[in-house]
């Protein structure tokens, strides 16, 4: 009996641990095929200053399966990682970006900026040879690319990663931490990164919320007074990373910026560039033409 039970136990898992592998091999055939199929796209995110100025745009991956519908790079990014289909991947992303904006350009638009998220695979020695070939072919100088990497990419691979980081930003591509405040770096470790922008991460922004419209209405339930402490500490971490990046002569980006109340605490504390749903979501290059070029 006992093992009987076991042995079906064995082989319940078996079938589901087949199922799964074979899903994920279907999807990496899939994401294989995608770049031919021309199944991969990218949205394009602005990133505006305090006055509402367009300086530049981020490109976001996006993947329109024929079966699954949208699949969130969340989900297939680290899946191309792993298999190292990251390399046409991102090949294609930073091609794609770069002849966009010479597309812009004819349309009308002249878009200050590009940005383009990098994979820690990505950050392999010589790197800069491929973004120096792209910009070449289009044509498009190296200040107007800035590229995004990871603190946790940056600690995987130290010495590979950050030479490729330094060639780039001698050419003159700017370089910005993503997700900054996710990972776990040292105050020294930071500072000796090769960087021009630190992006906030969103989970910060996301604590920095309705303190200001409420702030007069005192005294109600206890409930209340702890929310603002918290908003209060939010405010009081994010203002202490500004002042660090500028500090270190960093521009500073706030990601995931949702409510009025955060974009208002975040100009008080004078951070330079914003990013998020209140101001725009990710969108077509052609609702970018729409919102920002000729006429509008
Ligand atoms: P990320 O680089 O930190 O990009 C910001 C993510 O936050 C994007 O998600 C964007 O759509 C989302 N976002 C922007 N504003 C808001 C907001 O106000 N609220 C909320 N809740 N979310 C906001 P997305 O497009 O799903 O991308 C997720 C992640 O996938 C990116 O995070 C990036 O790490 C990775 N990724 C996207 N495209 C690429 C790519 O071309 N190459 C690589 N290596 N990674 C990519
Ligand atoms: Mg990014
Ligand atoms: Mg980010
Ligand atoms: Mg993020």
């Amino acid at each position: 009996y006992h093992a009987k039970s076991r042995g079906d136990h064995a082989l319940r898992w078996e079938s589901s641990l087949d199922k799964h592998v074979a899903s994920r091999m279907t999807l990496e055939q899939d994401l294989r095929q995608a770049i031919e199929r021309q199944q991969l796209f990218l949205h394009y995110q602005p990133q505006l200053n305090a006055a509402g100025e367009l300086l530049g745009v981020e490109a976001l991956l996006r993947w329109q399966h024929p079966e699954l519908g949208m699949i969130s790079p969340a989900q297939f990014i680290p899946l191309a990682e792993e298999t190292g289909l990251i390399f046409r991947l991102g090949r294609f992303v930073l091609e794609e970006a770069c002849a966009q904006m010479v597309r812009w350009q004819e349309s009308g638009l002249y878009m200050p900026r590009m940005a383009v998220n990098l994979s820690a695979r990505q950050l392999t020695s010589g790197y800069e040879h491929e973004v120096i070939s792209v910009l070449e072919s289009q044509n498009l100088a190296p200040t107007r690319l800035e590229v995004e990497v990871t603190e946790t990419l940056l600690i995987q691979d130290m010495e590979g990663g950050l030479s490729v980081l330094r060639a780039l930003r001698e050419l003159g591509v700017r370089v910005a931490l993503d997700d900054f405040g996710q990972g776990y770096s040292s105050l020294s470790y930071l500072s000796s990164l090769p960087l021009d922008v630190l992006k906030v991460d969103r989970s910060f922004v996301m604590k920095m919320d309705a303190l200001a419209e409420d702030a007069s209405e005192q005294g109600r339930g206890g409930q209340v007074a702890s929310e603002q402490g918290a908003n209060e500490q939010a405010i009081q971490l994010v203002g202490a990373i500004i002042s660090l990046g500028h500090s270190m002569g960093h521009e500073i980006v706030a990601e995931g910026v949702e409510t009025q109340a955060q974009f208002e605490g975040l100009k008080r504390l004078r951070c330079d560039s914003y990013q998020g749903y209140l101001l725009a979501r990710p969108m077509t290059a052609t609702a970018i033409v729409e919102r920002y070029g000729p006429g509008n």
